[in-house]
């Protein structure tokens, strides 16, 4: 196949089961369509719940040996993982435009940024220090020990095929777990071409395991009532996010989940405005704003809204949509119809709400998936898309007067994961990063995704921290050795 050999053995349609290249029991397989075009790109193996079982069972049982390595050996492994995507960036990237649609530099950013998790967490598993304590009772000493909770099963989204995978198997394979991980269905291909390099790289088998399916619910049924599994990590939807937790509450498993968000991104009267425009557009158009942490909602404070509206179009308009192949292309194609139709409803309803279109705002019938980078003026808080992650090009701005009330509007939402504002005033930066009730919050940047900073959210975006120094933690129990006798 040609297409294989362009991309170096990486574009694989089985799933991985044990170190081994397995198809459906039943022969069953699914499309995996381009966005750019639906054009299809590949047949990928349909598993269901007794595959998934199977591989539930191949991770416990490496799970034995894989959590007595000593940490310097995962820790070298990880490492030639890391070496591996850095050497495939160009293929990697490739293959997640082909399925995903976003520029095919964003691709390559995202394969680099999936890469540092690897290395980071290749460094961190030399790390998982515990704690001597000093002791309640004379005849007694009490020391904490760090151990790897079990076989992590994992599900992920299409919006970060690479970097969404291993941001989570980095740690937990660092911190001595085994994983069995379900991705999106329309993102299936990175996985795979994942699962080749941890073969080359030549973890044991067992360790790192693949189920790919269309049939989502059956195996996220048979990951949360499994009880050999001990955690669960999702990326996602808060919808699903909710009933997972409620499918794991009759094992009691750890999980971690990073949901959906509604990212506000305050302009303020003494900011200085060519940035936060430039921060606007990269965070609000990056990945057609398909990313929990996109703008959803700009506030402009009064005295300088019209000035922030007029730059802001002049940089909109200056966004080139088209192929992700076309080096060029600024917006992709959003991931399906059904994305292009869920966001026209928002615009329309906003519209019809009293908002005020200043550019785009229009489906273009030739071009299936994609939807125009469009501005809403005049948005208010009672409109149905300040309520909405958006997760699509739309940037809806809203006035305001005053810092309390920005920072009341922006609260309002059940949503806190990324927030965004833009000050010169030190005391500012202060009062309103801590007033935010955000797990995030950008000051004077749009641009917060780091390795090394803990990503995560609270209220009802989730709960776990992905990256950093603390993002290990999410994949160890504490033991507690209470020592006496002496
Ligand atoms: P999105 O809107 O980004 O597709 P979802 O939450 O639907 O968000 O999807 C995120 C991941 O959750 C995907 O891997 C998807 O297949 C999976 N998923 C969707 N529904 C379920 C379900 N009922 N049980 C388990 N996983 C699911």
């Amino acid at each position: 196949n040609t297409k294989e050999i362009q991309f170096n053995g990486l574009l694989r349609d089985k799933s991985f089961i044990n170190g081994a290249w397995v198809s459906s029991e039943n022969e069953s397989t699914f499309e995996v369509t381009n966005p750019f075009d639906n054009s299809v790109v590949a047949n990928v193996a349909s598993l269901g719940s007794l595959e998934t079982k199977n591989a539930i069972d191949c991770a416990n049982e490496a799970f034995k040996t894989w959590s007595k390595t000593t940490a310097e050996e995962r820790s070298r492994l990880l490492k030639k993982l890391y070496q591996l995507q850095m050497d495939h960036v160009e293929d990697l990237a490739q293959i997640l435009t082909l399925e995903q649609g976003k520029p095919l530099n964003e691709s390559r950013g995202e394969i680099k940024y999936g890469a540092s998790f690897i290395e980071w967490f290749a460094e961190e598993a030399k790390r998982t220090y515990g704690d001597t304590i000093p002791s309640h009772g004379v005849d007694k000493r009490i020391i904490t020990i760090k151990q790897p909770i079990g076989v992590v099963a994992a599900i992920t989204p299409w919006n970060f095929p690479n970097a969404m995978i291993t941001r989570k198997i980095a740690p937990a394979l660092a911190a001595g777990c085994t994983v069995v991980i379900k991705p999106a269905h329309q993102t299936p291909l990175s996985a795979l071409a994942l699962a080749a390099l941890v073969e080359k790289a030549g973890f044991p088998k067992g360790v790192f395991n693949v189920i790919t399916s269309d049939t989502a619910k059956e195996i996220g049924n048979e990951f949360t009532s499994n009880s050999l599994v001990r955690k669960l990590s999702f990326t996602g939807s808060t919808k699903v996010g909710k009933m997972l937790m409620r499918q794991c509450a009759d094992t009691v498993k750890k999980v971690s989940m990073e949901l959906g968000g509604n990212a506000p991104f305050i302009v303020f009267e003494d900011a200085d405005i060519d940035n936060a425009v430039d921060g606007a557009i990269a965070s609000k158009f990056r990945n057609a704003g398909q990313t929990c942490v996109c703008t959803n909602r700009i506030f402009v404070h009064d005295k300088v809204y019209n000035t922030f509206v007029d730059k802001f179009t002049v940089a909109v308009r200056k966004l080139k949509m088209g192929s992700g192949f076309d080096e060029e292309t600024a917006v992709g194609p959003l991931i399906n119809k059904e994305a292009v139709e869920f966001v026209d409803g928002l615009v329309k309803n906003a519209v019809n709400e009293g908002a005020e279109l200043i550019i785009g705002g229009q489906k273009i019938d030739d071009m299936g998936n994609f939807y125009p980078p469009t501005i809403l003026s005049n948005v208010n808080s009672s409109m149905e898309i300040f309520k909405n992650e958006i997760f699509g090009s739309i940037a809806p701005i809203i006035r305001f007067k005053d810092e309390a009330e920005v920072i009341r509007m922006a609260n309002d939402t059940p949503f806190g994961l990324a927030s965004y504002f833009y000050t010169n005033d030190y005391a500012k930066v202060w009062r309103v990063s801590e007033g935010l009730e955000y797990g995030m919050v950008g000051v004077n940047t749009g641009m917060i995704s780091t390795t090394v900073a803990p990503f995560g959210g609270i209220k009802e975006s989730g709960n776990g921290r992905e990256g950093s120094k603390y993002g290990m933690d999410d994949y160890l129990e504490i033991k507690y050795l209470c020592i006496g006798g002496i």
